[in-house]
């Protein structure tokens, strides 16, 4: 079943994924990305990742 998956700050609807999956995640509000697995809520207990790889 697909969840909407929401920001784990600001509960910005991001996208929709399946529960157990593996997401990556960009919160064009908080301007952060998330690394996580869906859970049966359809929240990520996610970890920022670093944004090592911004150009610029
Ligand atoms: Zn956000």
């Amino acid at each position: 079943m697909l969840k909407f998956i929401t920001c784990p700050q600001c509960g910005q609807k991001l996208c929709r994924a399946e529960i157990g999956s593996k997401v990556v995640i960009t919160c064009p509000k908080c301007k952060s990305t998330y690394e996580g697995i869906v859970d049966k809520d359809g929240s990520v207990h996610a970890l920022p990742l670093a944004n090592d790889q911004k150009v610029g």
